[in-house]
């Protein structure tokens, strides 16, 4: 149930309104920011509306909600450049995807970034998703139903500007709670180092352009023999996607299509006996379907492209015995400190680190993803199993 105290959010859709909203964020330090898109509607996703938050007053005691609607305003640019300054420290829930698509729709590059859901982890929380720690910390209830709502209509519902309001209302009193728990934890730095790394990170193979059939885990596990008919389902699969707008998994999902790959149907009886086929999908897409499996039957078997081959440090022994001991390690020290393993190190930090082998920290700290905070802390230990 909404919080029956909550004042309105001011929904932000023209440009006078727009520029009045970052005369009044300008004197913030402090903004709160979460965005909607339609990815699940539309085959070329952007962001429909972007949410902010900032305390009313110094003292922090009243928060204003603002919906900024992008699809009605021209120019975002004021905006942009502001989310874009270091001296604004932006608080945001699961960033990562958020981070991407600012980027992308935007060119917004968020400088200075509080993640509210890092910060949980780095803390050894339970519970991580925005739901469940609203309801734990502030006794509010989401409205499930909105998670697959269409962003993109206009105009807003009420039920979807509450639930949109929700997502960026409480991060700022969230974000003090933890910034206080991290300092008293002794975490404080190591926060703020995994915070300016993940607003450093490249988002790439995101786009609808980046994808490829080798992405999903379903090629990976058929056999090769049945790639050409992969391959001219999937793409078949993308240009239907492309056509209708909407998401791929929206034309058919990737079991289908590896089912399909696997079984080649020759003739609509057959097809309609294949698994995750349903009968409107034989309707619909019979006809085609069954081209496109003859298509593939006639094609040479697709070359995996590196990113999907194995890869030949999996040869190097020693190579892998370190990676393994690292791996040890890494599971050890997580337990220690009560965090999930990704916390201490990424896999492929640790494989890198494998490979590379540093000898001491200043190599070690060459390492992407290896900040002061990590080197000082971790820098001993990962040095002696390299050295071993
Ligand atoms: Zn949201």
């Amino acid at each position: 149930m909404p919080d029956a105290k909550l004042q309105a959010p001011t929904l932000i859709d023209n440009q006078a309104a727009l520029g009045e909203l970052t005369e009044k964020l300008k004197e913030k330090r402090v903004i709160a920011l979460d965005t909607e898109s339609d990815s699940l509607f539309s085959y070329y996703p952007k962001v429909c509306l972007i949410q902010l938050s900032a305390f009313e007053n110094g003292d922090g005691s009243a928060i204003r909600d603002y919906l900024v609607d992008p699809l009605a305003i021209e120019s975002i640019t004021p905006l942009t450049d502001l989310l874009s300054q270091p001296s604004y420290e932006i608080v945001m829930h699961a960033a990562d995807n958020d981070l991407l698509v600012l980027q992308r729709d935007f060119g917004i590059a968020v400088e200075r970034l509080f993640d509210t859901q890092l910060a949980a982890r780095i803390l050894g929380k339970d519970k991580v998703g925005l739901a469940a720690i609203l309801d734990e910390e502030f006794g509010v209830t989401s409205n499930k139903r909105m998670q697959r709502t269409d962003w993109g209509s206009r105009p807003l519902q009420p039920e979807q500007i509450a639930y949109a309001q929700m997502d960026t209302h409480y991060l700022l009193p969230l974000r003090e709670k933890y910034s206080a728990e991290l300092q008293s934890a002794g975490r404080w730095q190591e926060a703020q180092e995994a915070f300016s790394q993940l607003v450093d990170t490249e988002f790439e193979g995101r786009e609808p352009s980046d994808r490829t059939m080798w992405q999903m885990k379903e090629t990976r596990m058929l056999p090769e023999e049945y790639l050409g008919v992969l391959e001219a389902l999937w793409q078949w699969r993308e240009n239907e996607a492309q056509r209708r707008d909407i998401p791929p998994f929206k034309v058919m999902g990737n079991k289908a299509l590896a089912e399909l790959a696997e079984n080649q149907p020759a003739t609509k009886r057959e097809l309609a006996n294949t698994p995750h086929i349903g009968r409107a999908t034989v309707h619909r897409y019979g006809s085609q379907l069954l081209e496109m499996i003859r298509d593939g039957q006639r094609r040479p078997l697709p070359e995996p492209p590196e990113s999907a081959r194995p890869p030949d440090y999996r040869l190097d022994r020693k190579i892998m015995a370190r990676y393994d001991a690292l791996r040890k390690w890494r599971t050890k020290t997580a337990e220690q400190r009560g965090v999930a393993p990704e916390i201490v190190m990424a896999n492929a930090t640790l494989l890198e680190v494998a490979k590379r082998s540093p000898q001491n920290l200043k190599e070690l700290q060459k390492i992407r993803d290896i900040g002061p905070w990590k080197a000082e802390t971790y820098g001993a230990a990962m040095l002696e199993i390299v050295k071993k």
